[in-house]
C-alpha cells in the first residue's frame, strides 16, 4: 500500500517505520525543517512503562486550588476565550474520577508493555543509537500522605512481575547518592528498577535514518506542511501540501496538538488540547554529584534525567494555548529546584531552555485507529507518554491498517462515538472525554 503519514514527531516517525518494515510504500510529511522539533524535542526522557496513570485524578481536587494559584505551581490554568480549551477543560474535569483513571490505566498497561518490548528490540540493535539506558526510576516524597497513599497504591496493585521497592530516605540515598543534598526535606521513595531513559530527538532521528536507508525508501518531505486532507466518494484520496499533492491508498494522521485544525474541516472533533510543558538541559560538570537513576520530584512532579552528557530536568503542564514559548518564570522555576537538588554538579549558566505542547486528551488516553473516513487513520493523543508509547502505538497501528489481528486490545483508544447530532453525541463529549461533535460526520 502506498501510506502517507502527517507529522514527523516521535508518534509520526515510528508509525512510518513500523509501516515501513511491514513492506508498505511510505511518504512522510514534516511542516518544520528537520525531524522531532515539536513536543518530541526535549521532553523528560522517561520510558516510564509502569508510571501511566493521567493527569485526570480525583485526588487532584485538593490540590488544584493551591497549584493553580501558586507562582511554581506543577499546573497552571489561563482560562481564554476558546470554546475549545473549556470543552477539554470540562471534559477532563469528568474524567477526574476513580472509575475512568481505572480504565484508562488499564487500558494503557498492556500498550505500554507492549511498547516496551518494541524499544527493547530497537535499543539493541546498533542503528537506534539513542542513549536509551534501563537505569531505574526512583520517585521521592517530600509530604508524609503522599507518600503513605502511594505506598498503599502500591501494595494494593502489587505482583510479582512489579519489582517496585519502597525506599527509607536513607535506602534512596544510598541508591543514589546525588540526593544527599536534599535528603533532609524526604521522607522516602518509590524505586522501579526496570524502567528506561532515553533521549526521544535521537530516536526520532535514528528513525529518519532508518527510514531514508531502507532498500525502498520512505520519501521524507521536510519544511512542507499538510495544508488538507482530500476524498474522493467518502475515502481518503490525497493529502494537499503547501508545494504538492500526495495521493496515497491511506494516510496516518500522526501531527500532535495541531491534529485538530486538518481534520476540522473533514466534520472530526478530536478532543485533544496542548498541555505545555518544560525543559532545561544543564551540562553534568561534576559527576558524584549528579544522579544516574532517573529521579522524579513527586511534589513538584519534575523528572530529572541524564541523556547523555547533560541532565534533563522536565516538568509543568499549563494549560494555556497553542503559544510554545519557554516562559522565563517557569524556565526559572526549573533551574532553580536543579540548583537546589544537585547543587554545583550540573552548570545552570548553560540551561538550553525548551517548551513543547503535549497533545493531551482529557482521560490520557491517546486516539489509535480508524478516523471513521475509509483510508483516513489516527496515531494521536500521547499526551505526557508520547516517547513511552511511540513504539507500541506504532505496531498497534500498523496491524490495524491491515486487518491483522491485533497485538494489544485496541477498542479503548477507539475514536468511537454515537451517531451524529443526536443527544447521545453531546454526552459522550463531555461523559467520556472522546468526542465526536454534533452534525460530525
Ligand atoms: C516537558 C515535556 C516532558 C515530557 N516528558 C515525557 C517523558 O518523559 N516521557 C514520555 O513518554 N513522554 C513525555 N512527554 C510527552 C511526549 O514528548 C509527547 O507525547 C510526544 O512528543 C508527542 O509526539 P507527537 O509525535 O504526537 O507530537 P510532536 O512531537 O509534536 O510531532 C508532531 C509533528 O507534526 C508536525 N506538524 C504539525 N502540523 C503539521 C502539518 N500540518 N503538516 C506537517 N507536519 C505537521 C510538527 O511540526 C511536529 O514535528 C513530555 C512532553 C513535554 C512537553
Amino acid at each position: 500500500m502506498e501510506i502517507c503519514v502527517v507529522g514527523g514527531g516521535i508518534i509520526g516517525l515510528a508509525t512510518a517505520w513500523y509501516l515501513q518494515r511491514d513492506g508498505h510504500s511510505v511518504s512522510l510529511v514534516e511542516s518544520r525543517e528537520s525531524v522531532g522539533l515539536g513536543a518530541s524535542q526535549a521532553n523528560g526522557g522517561q520510558l516510564s512503562y509502569r508510571y501511566i496513570a493521567p493527569l485526570a485524578d480525583p485526588a487532584l481536587f485538593a490540590g488544584y486550588p493551591r497549584w493553580l494559584l501558586g507562582r511554581d505551581a506543577p499546573v497552571r490554568l489561563r482560562l481564554r476565550l476558546d470554546p475549545a480549551q473549556w470543552r477539554w477543560l470540562l471534559a477532563f474535569l469528568r474524567a477526574c474520577n476513580h472509575r475512568d483513571r481505572a480504565a484508562s490505566i488499564a487500558a494503557l498497561a498492556p500498550l505500554s508493555l507492549y511498547s516496551r518490548q518494541l524499544v527493547g528490540d530497537l535499543a539493541a540493535d546498533p542503528a537506534f543509537d539513542f542513549d536509551w539506558r534501563r537505569n531505574g526510576k526512583l520517585i521521592v516524597y517530600r509530604e508524609r500522605r503522599a507518600f503513605a497513599a502511594a505506598c498503599r497504591g502500591l501494595a494494593a496493585s502489587a505482583t510479582d512481575h512489579e519489582p517496585q521497592q519502597v525506599l527509607d530516605v536513607r535506602a534512596c540515598c544510598a541508591l543514589e547518592p546525588a540526593l544527599a543534598r536534599v535528603a533532609p526535606a524526604l521522607v522516602g521513595g518509590i524505586f522501579t528498577p526496570d524502567e528506561e531513559v532515553g533521549d526521544c530527538l535521537a530516536l526520532c532521528r535514528a528513525f529518519e535514518r532508518g527510514l531514508r536507508m531502507a532498500a525502498t525508501p520512505t520519501r521524507i518531505l521536510l519544511s512542507e506542511r499538510a495544508q488538507s486532507i482530500e476524498l474522493s466518494r467518502g475515502r481518503f484520496r490525497s493529502v494537499r501540501t503547501d508545494r504538492r499533492t500526495i495521493t496515497a491508498d491511506a494516510c496516518v494522521i500522526a501531527n500532535g496538538v495541531l491534529a485538530g485544525s486538518l481534520l476540522r474541516p473533514l466534520g472530526i472533533a478530536l478532543p485533544l488540547y496542548p498541555l505545555k510543558g518544560y525543559s532545561i538541559s544543564p551540562k553534568v560538570v561534576r559527576e558524584d554529584g549528579a544522579p544516574v537513576v532517573s529521579v522524579t520530584d513527586q511534589g513538584r512532579r519534575i523528572v530529572y534525567a541524564r541523556i547523555g552528557d547533560r541532565l534533563r530536568v522536565a516538568g509543568m503542564a499549563d494549560i494555556v494555548g497553542y503559544d510554545e514559548t519557554a516562559r522565563a518564570d517557569r524556565i526559572a522555576t526549573l533551574a532553580r529546584e536543579a540548583g537546589r537538588w544537585f547543587g554545583d554538579a550540573v552548570d545552570l549558566s548553560d540551561l538550553q531552555a525548551w517548551a513543547g505542547l503535549r497533545p493531551a486528551t482529557p482521560g490520557g488516553t491517546p486516539i489509535i485507529g480508524a478516523s471513521g473516513i475509509d483510508g483516513l487513520w489516527l496515531n494521536v493523543g500521547h499526551g505526557a507518554l508520547g516517547f513511552t508509547l511511540a513504539a507500541g502505538s506504532a505496531g498497534l497501528l500498523a496491524a490495524q491498517l491491515v486487518d491483522r489481528g491485533t497485538p494489544v486490545p485496541d477498542r479503548p483508544f477507539a475514536l468511537t462515538g454515537p451517531p451524529a447530532g443526536s443527544a447521545r453525541a453531546f454526552a459522550s463529549v463531555f461523559g467520556r472525554g472522546r468526542a465526536v461533535e454534533e452534525g460530525a460526520r
